[in-house]
This record gives C-alpha cells, sequence and structure tokens, in this order.
C-alpha cells in the first residue's frame, strides 16, 4: 500500500539473459515448455544434452521393449520445434564442467557457453550392485533409447535373460523382454516383488500373475556373480544358493543414482543429489536443480509426478512470476505391464495404531488394502480393479475424515462418496439444515 493508500503493482523483474539447461531429459524438456509459454521468460534459452536425439518420453521405453508402441511415439518434440521457439538446442554433448566464477560451462565437444541463470537437469543412472561380472557384454540397464534398442536385438538373438530387481523396472523390463520371447528370470532381494509399494498380499497376486504368464521369479535371491563364456559375452547367472540360470543378457534395475556429480565438480553443496531449496535454488544463487539429479530435504526423486511439480515452481521462478515454493506430497504407483492393474500410495506395512480395512474377490482377482490413522486414510493397497484409486489418493492426499463412509469405503469411490454426501447433507451445519 502506498502512502497515498493506494496499491501499486510491484515491477516486475528484468527477464534473466540467457538461461542454460543442462539436461535434455523429461524436467528439462518440460522446463523449457513452461518457459516458452510465460511472458516474463529468459530472453535466450539453450538447452544441452548428452542423448543425441531429440527428447523422448522416457516412461515409453516399456511398452516400447514390449513391441506395443513404435519408437517414432516417443519423441516429445522436434528439432523444427525449438526452431520455432528460439530455443537453441545442442545435441549429443555432455556438459562436463562449469566454472561458476566466469558463469560458463564446457561441453566434451570443446564448446564452451556463458550463461546468466544454470539450470542442471540431468537426471539419475542405474545404480549397481558390487558383483563380479557386470562389466560382462550382455549386461545392460534399462534407462535409454540405446539400453531398449540393444535389449530388443538381444531378444532376437539369444533365448535366456536375467533381470536383477523386482521393482516397477525390473517387472516392466521382464515382462517386455517375455513378449519378445525371452525366457525370463527375475530375481528379487527383498520376499516379494515391488516390496517399497506392495503388501504380501498384493505382491503374491502378482507374482502368481506373472508366473502365469511364464516368468521364472525368484525371491530372496542372494546374487553372487555373473560369469562369462570364451568370448566375454554374459552367459550365467549365479545365486548364493547354487542356482545358476541361463543368460544371453542381463537387465541390471534395482535402483538409480542421482546424477550429481557436474555439480559435485563445481563446488555445490551436494549430498545423494544436487541440494536445493523450495525454489530449486542450489547452493549458488545463479544455478538451479530438479528432477532425478537433486535432492531436497532429503529426498530425492524416481518418479515424474513431484518432477513436475517443480517444473512448475521453476518455471514461474525464473519467468520473475510469484509462486508458491516447492514442497513434498506423496506419490501413487502404478505399474505399466499391460493386463494388470496396480495401485499404491503410503506405507506398505501397518503400523499398530492403524486400522486396516482389507477386501479381496479372488473370482475377479481384485483386492484392496487401506490403512487408516483415526479415520484417515494414510495408505492403500489396489490390485485389480483399481479405478478408485486416485479417489483414495485425493483423500488421503486431502486429509479427509472418512469415518462416515467407512462401511462403504472398501467398496470404491461412487459408494464412498455417496455416504460422504449424505452425511455431509445431514450435517446440522449444512446450508440445507441451517434453511429449513
Ligand atoms: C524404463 C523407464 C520407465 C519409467 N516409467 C515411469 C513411470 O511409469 N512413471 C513415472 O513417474 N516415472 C517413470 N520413470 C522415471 C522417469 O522417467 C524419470 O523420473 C524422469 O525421466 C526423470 O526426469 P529427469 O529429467 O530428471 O531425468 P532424465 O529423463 O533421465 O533426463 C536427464 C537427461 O540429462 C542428460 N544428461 C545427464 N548428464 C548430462 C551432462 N553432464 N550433460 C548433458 N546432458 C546430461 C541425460 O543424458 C538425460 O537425457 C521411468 C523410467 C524408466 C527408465
Amino acid at each position: 500500500m502506498c502512502s497515498d493508500g493506494s496499491t501499486r503493482a510491484q515491477a516486475a523483474p528484468d527477464p534473466i539473459d540467457h538461461l542454460v539447461i543442462v539436461g535434455n531429459g523429461m524436467a528439462g524438456q518440460r522446463l523449457v515448455e513452461g518457459l516458452v509459454r510465460r511472458d516474463g521468460a529468459p530472453r535466450r534459452i539453450t538447452l544441452v544434452g548428452e542423448e543425441p536425439c531429440p527428447v523422448y518420453n522416457r516412461i515409453l521405453l516399456s511398452p516400447l521393449l514390449a513391441g506395443e508402441m513404435e519408437r517414432e511415439a516417443l519423441t516429445l518434440r522436434d528439432a523444427a520445434w525449438y526452431a520455432e521457439h528460439g530455443v537453441e538446442l545442442v545435441l549429443g554433448e555432455r556438459v562436463e564442467t562449469i566454472d561458476r566464477e566466469a558463469r560458463r560451462l564446457t561441453t566434451d565437444g570443446g564448446r564452451e557457453i556463458a550463461y546468466d541463470r544454470l539450470v542442471l537437469a540431468t537426471g539419475s543412472r542405474p545404480a549397481m550392485p558390487p558383483i563380479p561380472g557386470l562389466d560382462l557384454d550382455g549386461v545392460r540397464a534399462f534407462r535409454d533409447l540405446d539400453d531398449a534398442d540393444a535389449l530388443a536385438r538381444a531378444a532376437e538373438s539369444g533365448r535366456n535373460a536375467v533381470v536383477i530387481g523386482g521393482g516397477l523396472l525390473g517387472l516392466e523390463a521382464a515382462e517386455g523382454l517375455r513378449k519378445r520371447g525371452m525366457q525370463v528370470s527375475l530375481l528379487q532381494r527383498d520376499n516379494r516383488l515391488m516390496n517399497r509399494q506392495l503388501d504380501l498380499t498384493a505382491a503374491r497376486l502378482l507374482e502368481n500373475e506373472l508366473r502365469g504368464r511364464g516368468l521364472d521369479i525368484h525371491t530372496d535371491a542372494r546374487l553372487e556373480r555373473l560369469e562369462a563364456d570364451a568370448e566375454g559375452q554374459v552367459c550365467a547367472a549365479l545365486l548364493a544358493d547354487g542356482t545358476r540360470l541361463a543368460a544371453d543378457c542381463v537387465v541390471v534395475a534395482i535402483g538409480i543414482v542421482p546424477n550429481a556429480e557436474l555439480g559435485h565438480v563445481a563446488g555445490l553443496e551436494v549430498n545423494r543429489g544436487v541440494i536445493v531449496d523450495e525454489w530449486l535454488t542450489t547452493s549458488d544463487p545463479a544455478i538451479h536443480a530438479l528432477g532425478e539429479c537433486c535432492e531436497f530435504e532429503g529426498q530425492t526423486f524416481g518418479l515424474v509426478e513431484p518432477i513436475w511439480r517443480q517444473v512448475e515452481v521453476l518455471a514461474a521462478r525464473l519467468a520473475g512470476e510469484d509462486v508458491e515454493g516447492y514442497v513434498e506430497a506423496p506419490t501413487a504407483t502404478k505399474l505399466k505391464v499391460s493386463g494388470i492393474s496396480l495401485y499404491a500410495f503410503g506405507p506398505t506395512e501397518a503400523e499398530p495404531d492403524h486400522e486396516v480395512l482389507s477386501y479381496r474377490d479372488p473370482q475377479q482377482g481384485d483386492y484392496r488394502r487401506l490403512l487408516l490413522r483415526g479415520g484417515r486414510l494414510e495408505g492403500a493397497v489396489l490390485y485389480g480393479d483399481t479405478a478408485s484409486g486416485p479417489w483414495y489418493f485425493e483423500q488421503a492426499l486431502a486429509g479427509r475424515d472418512l469415518s462416515d463412509c467407512r462401511a462403504a469405503l472398501l467398496l470404491g469411490a461412487a459408494d464412498a462418496q455417496a455416504l460422504l454426501d449424505d452425511a455431509s447433507n445431514e450435517s446440522p451445519h449444512s446450508p440445507s439444515k441451517e434453511a429449513a
């Protein structure tokens, strides 16, 4: 408020001159999309990416591997789009160093690029277990298009595959290779598949379904080493209990490690990822980080949902808009294996003060388990009919007291919502009662 009582609009800050984004992946691309539609966007944007191809939807590598999608359908934007929006695109070059004092970075192609503001969106790489044989030919991760191509080729020439890791990525890789005609063994260290998302019942349902399709699943598996043939090509996986599994190809999918080295070498504050505050700003105010390479309040990221929210905050911030800072929020998980519906969020294990509601219909193959505390939903696992998953998730995020619809909660969103509506209509404070 001015001294004369009038209000004066705050002057918008000058746009940033040159913004450089390192990483032409899901986060980097989405940030560019968020910027080009904003008035206060930086005057110049340059996107530098190590992968030589135009940006693609990494999530769809799973259906691509399974032969359910064509390669072209993954491309998000082609070179013409960048030209149209005045974005400079440097592909196939890896940023190697950042000189923070000179505000300049250098790529492995010898290119030097000056910046006024820099964003690190370098993603992550597959974690590798400390096991002999991981460097053999035929051992792959499942992270990018090259991996998907290599695995598809392996399926043409080989017969047996071993997938290490029974989480989302391992399962999607295993199903993809099976659909391409391979005999696939899947190794899971834990006693159940997707142990971070599923309770034992849902995990067993999933396991039975996948076994029925022909996957050879080993839970509680301890991989000791990979063995090579005379040409140095992987030929088997050896487990601690003596089991020997033939393998023409091995896929490692045990987790991810943030690509934080660039930030580390540049002297930024780094823990597992490049540490950022709620504005996605690193310890250097001229450098931001987002996506799987960053770490916020001790959390790193592996799904796009929180990353999209980070993008919204950072895009608005870089365009000089007022915006609330990023806050952590729970994320729901789905599995992209055709014919299997799974939806889960929250803790997998019930604590003593949790109320557990569960429902199972073996004939339909449906299972639901809800964890409530004080009438509020904290976690859910749905297998089979997952249509109500997003409704449950919404209730949990809103922290809504569901006591009024407890009797119908397991029946699904429509029945439970109807009870909630009835209860609010009958409430003495509802407008209809007050009017009456
Ligand atoms: C097969 C698969 C399936 C998935 N399915 C799902 C799903 O169903 N749901 C979901 O939410 N998430 C899924 N994910 C995870 C999701 O893809 C990631 O969370 C998302 O891609 C992260 O975006 P990002 O931009 O941080 O990293 P990325 O998309 O990996 O992009 C990082 C980019 O930076 C480049 N780069 C790294 N270092 C440098 C450097 N020094 N110089 C230049 N460029 C560099 C990399 O080459 C890469 O192109 C899946 C991932 C995979 C691999």
